[in-house]
């Protein structure tokens, strides 16, 4: 597989400035022809969401990507599925709805009729509009994910999977490793053909849906997802092999086997790492006491990560109650906005926490009980 990344430098959200750097980018990297054809656009919308708190792939990244397909002639469509995901969804205070209405293109609900495909040993269903297209072009978003650390072009494919079906998958694949697995598998099965990352603003923090916008300053392209991910975690400055759906898609070799293969397109890349960058410490790959202990007791559930309910913040929306894929958590019966934990069964998939828009769920880990 072509292992071109490029990247462009890119601090402003201006559509004219995006749309000449995707033309360079998507031409630098040998982006499939995308003349006369039908094209899926799949943007990462976890919510919808103002696009300042930068949880979203920007409209104005959106919008470039379908006036340069649409200035050679395709025809686009947009579609994603947000976790919590109600039919006839259109992501409006994202500003993608916004961005259809202005291009003409169309707006695809992936919950209407989807259809299934294998991946890896099990069958899963997709947006129908991925066999009614001809290319499919993923536009992840730069940022941390407390589950898989951080989420990029691998993961962006999820949500090709409509509805509750994605959360599911974390009660079938139940710690970081084996859900790894399944992303991987299932970008084998449903590859997009191309991948542009709006990495002009991320988040850092406590990401998908919680953390803290923050200026990264480029747009990054590639027709190979793994290629695309190692750059922008070790510009996150993440060691990209502590990723781990960098290293179960490298252990397998199908993308690339090395990161020696990555070629590379754009200005050198040490001054682009955000050495700042506040990343999701697991894995301990800094070399202190704590990561120590922490590597050696992992398995030992009371220093594991853990959602902490913030009962002042909490609203009663109940989405993180409809979310969790085991029925970990429940409303207290007699305390008003009240979660309550269930330990035991809580797999750590941290799907209450990406949802929560009220910053009610922290990730915490502590020794010794909560
Ligand atoms: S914790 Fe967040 S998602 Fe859950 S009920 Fe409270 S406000 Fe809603
Ligand atoms: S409580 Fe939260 S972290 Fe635990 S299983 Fe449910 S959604 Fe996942």
């Amino acid at each position: 597989m072509n292992s071109i990344v490029a990247i462009r430098k890119c601090n402003e959200y201006n559509v004219t400035e995006i749309t000449d750097l995707i033309a360079d980018i998507y031409e630098s990297c040998n982006g499939p022809d995308p003349r006369n054809k039908k094209i899926l656009l799949k943007p990462n919308i976890l919510s919808d969401s103002d696009p300042l708190k930068c949880v979203s792939t920007h409209p104005a990244v959106v919008e470039a990507m379908i006036i340069y397909l649409q200035s050679k002639g395709a025809t686009v469509l947009v579609g994603d599925s947000p976790s919590i995901h109600m039919r006839g969804f259109r992501p409006v205070n994202s500003g993608i709805t916004a961005v259809c209405e202005k291009t003409g293109a169309e707006w695809v609900d992936f919950l209407l009729s989807p259809s299934a495909v294998k991946a890896g040993g099990s069958r899963i269903r997709i947006a129908s509009a991925v066999r009614e297209t001809d290319l499919i072009i993923s536009l992840p978003k730069f940022k941390n994910h407390e589950l898989m650390l951080f989420t990029g072009a691998i993961k962006n494919t999820l949500g090709l999977v409509p509805g509750f079906i994605k959360a599911r998958q974390h009660a079938i694949h139940q710690d970081r490793d084996r859900f790894a697995e399944f992303l991987v598998d299932l970008n084998e099965s449903v590859l997009p053909h191309f991948f542009l990352m709006d990495a002009v603003r991320g988040m850092e923090g406590p990401g998908p849906g919680q953390g803290i916008p923050v200026s990264i300053g480029v747009l990054i392209g590639s027709a190979n997802p793994l290629a695309l991910d190692i750059i922008a975690t070790t510009l996150a400055d993440y060691d990209p092999l502590e990723i781990p759906t960098n290293t179960v898609a490298l252990a397998r070799g199908k993308w690339l086997r090395d990161p020696g293969e990555i070629i590379y397109d754009g200005p050198e890349p040490e001054s682009l790492v955000k050495k700042d960058f506040k990343r999701i410490i697991e894995s301990g790959s800094k070399n202190t006491l704590y990561s120590f202990i922490f590597n050696r007791f992992k398995r030992i559930r009371r220093i594991q990560r853990r959602p902490v309910f913030i009962h002042r913040n909490c609203t009663g929306c109940m989405e993180c109650i409809r979310i969790c894929p085991v029925n970990a958590i429940r409303m207290h019966p007699e305390k008003k906005n009240h979660v309550v934990l269930n330990d035991r069964q809580c797999i750590r998939c941290f799907c209450c926490s990406e949802v929560c828009r009220y910053h009610a769920v922290e990730i915490r880990r502590k020794l010794f009980g909560v």
